[in-house]
C-alpha cells in the first residue's frame, strides 16, 4: 500500500513576511492527516522552511538542483547545499524548466542521479505538450522523459524516487485531466517502473499535477495508480492546500 503523498510547489512566489503564516498554517493543519505533504520553495527561504518545519509532519525541499557537485557553476545549487538546509525533496524536470531553460532529458536525469546519490528524493516530472496530446505522442513522450532517468538509476535506486505526471497543458491553466485520462498515463509509467523493478513498479509514488484544487482532488487521488498530487497554485493558500491533503 502506497501512502498518499502531496507536495507544494511555490514556484517563484513569496516573501519571509507572507511565508511565515502559510508554513505555520500548513504545519499546523497537516497533524492530522493520514497522508505525507512537503513544500518545495524558492532556494532561498530553505533556511525559513527548515525553522517553521522541523519538527512538524510537512517535509520541505527545493525546486531545481545542480547536476553538479561543486565548482565553477555560478547560480547553481547543489544537493548537499539543499541537504545543508535540511530538505527531503528536490523537483527536477519541472515542465517550466524544461520549456524556459532547455532542460533535456539527460540533464533532467543528471540532476535526479545527483539529488539521490546526496540523500534527496528526487520528484521527477514528465508530461506532454497540448501538442503532443493532439497528435497520439502522451505515451512516447512521457516515457522517453521517465526512461532517461531509469537509464541512470539501478533497480533499487528507482525505488526511491517519486514521479510526478504533469500535463503540460493543465499546469496553471485551471484544465485538468480528467481522473480516466490521468489514470491511463499513470498506469503506463507504473508499467515502465515495473519493467525495470518489480519492488518499483510496486511502491514508487505517482503524483499527478496540474490544477489539482480542493474540488477535484479526491477524485483524481482515488484512482488506483495516482498517489498524490504535485500543487501550484493551490499551494500558496494554507487552507487550500490542507484541504488537499485532507483529500489524500
Ligand atoms: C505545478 O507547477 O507543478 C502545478 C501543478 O501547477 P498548478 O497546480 O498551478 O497547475
Amino acid at each position: 500500500m502506497r501512502r498518499k503523498l502531496v507536495v507544494g510547489n511555490w514556484k517563484m512566489n513569496g516573501s519571509l513576511a507572507a511565508n511565515a503564516p502559510l508554513l505555520k498554517g500548513v504545519a499546523e493543519g497537516a497533524g492530522a492527516a493520514g497522508a505525507d505533504c512537503a513544500v518545495c520553495a524558492p532556494a532561498p527561504y530553505l533556511a525559513q522552511c527548515q525553522q517553521l518545519l522541523a519538527g512538524t509532519p510537512v517535509a520541505w525541499g527545493a525546486q531545481d538542483v545542480s547536476r553538479h557537485a561543486s565548482g565553477a557553476y555560478t547560480g547553481e545549487v547543489s544537493a548537499s547545499m539543499l541537504m545543508d538546509f535540511g530538505c527531503s525533496y528536490v523537483i527536477v524536470g519541472h515542465s517550466e524548466r524544461r520549456a524556459y531553460h532547455g532542460e533535456s532529458n539527460e540533464l533532467v536525469a543528471q540532476k535526479a542521479v545527483a539529488a539521490m546519490s546526496a540523500g534527496l528524493t528526487p520528484i521527477v516530472c514528465v508530461g506532454e505538450t497540448l501538442e503532443e496530446r493532439e497528435a497520439g505522442r502522451t505515451t512516447q513522450v512521457v516515457s522517453a522523459q521517465l526512461e532517461a532517468v531509469l537509464a541512470l538509476l539501478d533497480g533499487q535506486q528507482v525505488s526511491g524516487i517519486v514521479v510526478a505526471y504533469e500535463p503540460v497543458w493543465a499546469i496553471g491553466t485551471g484544465k485538468t485531466a480528467t481522473p480516466a485520462m490521468a489514470q491511463e498515463v499513470h498506469a503506463q509509467l507504473r508499467m515502465q517502473l515495473k519493467e525495470k523493478s518489480a519492488d518499483a513498479g510496486a511502491g514508487v509514488r505517482i503524483l499527478y499535477g496540474g490544477s489539482m484544487k480542493p474540488d477535484n482532488a479526491r477524485e483524481l487521488m482515488a484512482q488506483t495508480d495516482i498517489d498524490g498530487g504535485l500543487i501550484g497554485g493551490a499551494s500558496l493558500k494554507a487552507a487550500d492546500f490542507l484541504a488537499i491533503v485532507q483529500a489524500a
